[in-house]
Formats: structure tokens, sequence, C-alpha cells
């Protein structure tokens, strides 16, 4: 890979990465985001220009809503021209879901913007935050013939790059938290940095940015288990404002076949709530109709959420139901990959 210099904004949002010990109780809270820069003096050796951005109030990113998605994209939005690539430090519990989101968000995306953080605080002895902040920067600066290698919303971690709305968070205590089972990885950390280019999404330059600030959080993931009750489910689909379910299914998609169960559904299809199918399983897809548990949720007009995340399916519903789409014109998007969130089979 050629090295050229970039301009790089790094933006900090909060999370473990930029937190400290409280000595009054232990626990971890965010602080000044400068003191983070001075935790890694290495970040001066970079070849690359580098500027910072910070969330007047860091948060836990399980504090992240829907109001912190919009904030993040209008940040970007407004310093799009200014930079080359942006970083994004975000904490590690919720960044699959902002990673997804963000990448539908920006639309006709020609720069690359990389989610990391850190299992470890960047002021701890085996910190794993210096290796995710360091390297993210640098996969965000690559360039071939002056243009961003990555153009894509991406997720780094522990010697991986993602593609963001792929990812899932899968441990707490690991190094490697994360994983995309359904989709390679972008780009690794070795002795060499190695991009992965069939993997990386293909883009048309010609058209420009559309960056989506409306979001719906009118929405619900239901996990299916066999111990599932008529009261508790009935009670679910009947939420105030409820616009879409996300219904996390057994293996390739199924579901139980008990009468309750499918009148509730299919009653609550009627009403205009968007259902879309995706497994609770980590890897594979939904294949509906595959077998009988499945083949009435294809009738009545489920939405085949194929082997898309639950983080990315919700990111899709957040930035789809905005556009007041008819039920099928809805559910024929959906089941299309719009931002290489989901396999086209
Ligand atoms: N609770 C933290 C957060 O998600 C964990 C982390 O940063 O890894 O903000």
């Amino acid at each position: 890979m050629i090295k050229e210099e970039s301009k790089i904004a790094l933006i900090y949002t909060g999370g473990t990465i930029g937190m400290v010990k409280s000595e009054k109780t232990g626990a971890l809270r965010a602080f000044n985001f400068d003191l983070l820069l001075k935790k890694i003096p290495e970040l001066q050796l970079l070849e690359h220009q580098i500027e910072t951005y910070t969330f007047d109030t860091p948060i836990d990113s399980s504090n992240i809503g829907i109001d912190d998605y919009v904030r993040i994209a209008a940040q970007i939005e407004e310093i799009y021209d200014e930079y080359d690539a942006f970083v994004v430090l975000h904490g590690s519990d919720t960044m699959s879901y902002t990673a997804s989101v963000l990448s539908f968000m920006f639309e006709n995306l020609s720069k690359p913007i990389i989610l990391t953080g850190s299992q470890l605080p960047i002021g701890d002895l085996r910190t794993d935050a210096k290796e995710n902040l360091i390297t993210s920067i640098q996969l965000a600066g690559f360039k071939k013939d002056g243009k961003p290698v990555i153009r894509e919303v991406g997720l780094y971690f522990e010697y991986k790059l993602y593609r963001g709305n792929r990812t899932t968070k899968l441990n707490t205590d690991h190094f490697q938290a994360f994983s995309s089972i359904n989709y390679p990885f972008l780009a690794e950390s070795a002795v060499n940095l190695e991009v992965n280019f069939s993997a990386l999404k293909k883009i048309n330059l010609k058209q420009d940015l559309i960056v989506h600030k409306q979001l719906n959080p009118n929405i619900l993931v239901i996990k299916m288990f066999p111990a599932l009750q008529k009261e508790t489910f009935e009670h679910l689909l009947a939420t105030p404002n409820l616009e879409a379910v996300v219904l996390e299914t057994f293996g390739s998609g199924n579901s139980k076949t008990d009468l309750w169960f499918l009148n509730a559904l299919e009653k609550s299809i009627e009403k205009g709530i968007q259902v879309v199918n995706v497994t609770q399983c980590k890897g594979g897809s939904v294949v509906m109709g595959k077998y009988e548990t499945s083949q009435a949720l294809k009738e009545m007009g489920v939405i085949n959420g194929k082997d898309i995340t639950t983080e990315s399916a919700l990111g899709k519903l957040m930035y789809l139901l905005p556009k007041k789409l008819q039920s099928k014109v809805l559910k024929t998007v959906f089941e299309t990959s719009l931002r290489g969130e989901m396999s086209s089979n």
C-alpha cells in the first residue's frame, strides 16, 4: 500500500477507551479526551494529520440512543469535505448497533468511517486501546491513487477490520470481542496490514453523499424462546406506536406453529406492523419455508431477514420506516442488500 498522508477526524463519543477508575468507587467513568491523546504519544509518529472532536459529555455506549446516532452523523456530515477519513471512538457494548445504523444513514459513502474502542482503559498497562486506535487510524488513512481504500462503515477491534453492519459483540472478557460470522473481515493487522480487497464495498463515485438523519425508534426485538406465553407475546405486539418487530427465531427462521402465536403475528402485520425474521443463531441464514415451522410466517408476509444481524435489522428499520414506503415495497427493499449488510441470495 502506498503511504500517503491523510487528514483524519478522530471523534470521541466515550467508552472504556477513554475511561478512568473513580478513586472513590472504583467504577469506570469517562474522562477528558485531551488526556487520551497525551496517553498515546505514538499518534504523533503517524504520517497522518489528526484532528479531534469530542462529545461534550462522553458517554458509556449503553446510554447511546437515536439522538446520539444523529449527532455522530451530523458531525461527520458537517466536516465530510474537510477530511479523508473518520475514526469514531465508541464504547464496545453497543458499537455494532451504532456501526450498523450509521451504515444506513450514510448513502454513497466514499470515505472510511471506522469505529473502534477497547476492552481495557487507555491508562491500563495491558490495554488493547493503543493497537485498536493506531491501526484504525492507519487503515482509515490508506489511499490508492489519492482515494481512500476503505469506503464504508467499518469496525476495528483486536487485529481485524470488519464491515460494521455485519458485526456482533460476542465476548465481554476477551480482547477479541467482536465477530462477523457471515462476512469475511475487510483487513487484518499482522506483521503487515493486509487489506482483503475482494471483501471491500464497491461504490459508485459519481453519486453524491446523502446523510439520512431521520430515524424511527418505534421498533422492538422479540426473541423467541420455547416457554413464550400467549399473554406476553400479545402484550408486546400491542405496544403503543409499535411500527416494526425484529423477531429472533430459532435456527433457519423457525417459530412456534401454535395458533395463538400465528394469529397474533398475522393481526399485527394486517395492522401495518412490519415483522422481520432474523435468526437468533450467530451464523447462517433464515430460509423461510424450509421447515413447516416457518412456512406460515412466509405466507403471512413476514420479511425475510436472511443472514442479517439483529443489530443491523434494527438499524435498517429505523432508517427505512421514516421513508413511509408501502408495506410490500418496504419488504422488497428490506430483503435487498443496501450496504452489504446481507447476502443477496
Ligand atoms: N461499557 C463500555 C461502553 O460500551 C464498555 C466498552 O467501552 O467497552 O461504553
